[in-house]
């Protein structure tokens, strides 16, 4: 089956999308995988405290479109974005009133926006506190604050020292300000060469709680915990975690799985299962000699007379120049090499030893086909990227379809 069969049936809420046109490639992202992944939080953090799943990145290259729908029929009702653009997008396709957290970029032009639609965000700097206050005083409506904190991570937060100033200002002005968090980043807890700075983060997180509640300041949720402190660090999981890599099926590093490996139970030892599959289908075929060069320059010279598929999808796509002479793709449910430059807009791949495959074939580039599969992490591996960054940079115009 190729990509023509579906091309009626894509999530229609891309701008880039058209119905009546192919493309050149597509992705699936499962459904029931996510709900598995989601259950496997649920069942590490306990009844307890909020979910909330981080959408940024385009939902870690998933679409946020796509996982607001999915996650919500996962029963998840808590949204973290990094940006307010973001932000947006989640609200605007939450169908069941979900709660959405900017957690880094929000200007102060678009504060008012912001508050108004009730959307919370961290501060953690005076200039957005005082901004917030001055809106929420404007419009009437108090401004849901997360008051990030300085732990050790060094990139935002307040610092210890400011806590007095701080103090002061939000007991003056709660009634503009809803203290929804009080929160904090770890810097590497996907691996235990981070162990004593994030044993240090956690230790300057509570006298950080302490201090407000000798002050009698009180926040809604305390949260610290993303993916990795949440399985490696339990004591970080408070009311609410932010979960993102997990919920797409992928340990935070291979670290993470291993330390959390002898936990599993002995029939559950694979617990996050990825959503993501990314298929194409053969653009055209064509037979090469013995001595010929493929594709640009001279970086692979035809070792025996070989039959070659050209597949549309190339580095402006996300399928990286580092992968010439390197990736696999599945055709026929058989892994087959890149031979030759990715380049632009197509790879070409060795057939010679398949049968029976011609143009228009399934081609999957992440996934599985048959027997074979292709992981987000073998392809990262061999280009040095990391999980995170290859799902990020599929790029947002290429469909995107939930499967069950
Ligand atoms: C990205 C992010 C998370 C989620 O991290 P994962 O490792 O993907 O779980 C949590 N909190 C903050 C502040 C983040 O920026």
């Amino acid at each position: 089956m190729n990509h023509l069969v579906h091309r009626n049936s894509w999530n229609s809420n891309s701008p880039y999308l058209n119905p009546f046109m192919n493309h050149t490639s597509y992705i699936e992202i499962s459904k029931s995988s996510y709900k598995k992944n989601i259950q496997f939080i649920r069942s590490e953090v306990g009844p307890g405290p909020t979910i909330s799943a981080v959408v940024k990145g385009n939902a870690y290259g998933h679409g946020i479109e796509n996982i607001v729908q999915i996650a919500e029929a996962a029963n998840i009702r808590h949204f973290s974005t990094f940006s307010s653009d973001e932000a947006l997008r989640v609200y605007q396709s939450s169908k069941k009133n979900s709660e959405v957290m900017i957690m880094g970029m929000l200007a102060n032009e678009d504060l008012e926006e912001i508050i108004k639609k009730g959307i919370g965000f961290f501060v953690f700097e005076f200039d957005r506190l005082n901004a917030a206050t001055e809106v929420a005083r404007k419009i009437g409506v108090k401004a849901k604050i997360h008051i990030e904190v300085e732990t050790g991570f060094h990139r935002t937060g307040f610092e210890w020292e400011e806590r007095e100033k701080l103090e002061l200002f939000l007991k003056n002005n709660l009634e503009f300000l809803d203290l929804k968090g009080l929160c904090t980043h770890y810097a590497g807890a996907e691996s235990i060469s981070n162990y004593v700075r994030v044993m240090d983060q956690i230790k300057r997180y509570h006298q950080f709680k302490d201090w407000f509640v000798e002050k009698q300041i009180k926040f809604e949720k305390y949260h610290t915990a993303c993916s990795a402190a949440t399985l490696n660090y339990p004591e970080t999981i408070m009311d609410l975690v932010r979960i993102g890599i997990a919920s797409y099926g992928f340990w935070p590093t291979q670290e993470t799985y291993m330390s959390k490996f002898k936990q599993l139970p002995e029939n559950n030892k694979n617990p996050l299962k990825r959503l993501i599959s990314w298929k194409s289908s053969i653009m055209s075929t064509k037979k090469v000699k013995m001595g010929d060069f493929i594709g640009y320059g001279s970086s692979y010279m035809a070792p025996r007379n070989m039959t070659i598929a050209l597949v549309p999808i190339g580095y402006s796509h996300g399928y990286s120049r580092m992968l010439s002479n390197l990736g696999k793709v599945l055709i026929g449910g058989q892994l087959v090499s890149v031979v030759g430059t990715v380049t632009m807009n197509s790879i070409a791949v060795d057939i010679t030893d398949l049968k029976g495959i011609g143009k228009g074939d399934e081609v999957v580039l992440i996934g599985k086909q048959k027997k074979g599969e292709v992981t987000v992490a073998s392809f990262g591996e061999s280009t040095q990227q990391v999980n995170y960054e290859l799902l990020t940079r599929l790029p947002q115009d290429i469909p995107r379809k939930i499967i069950a």
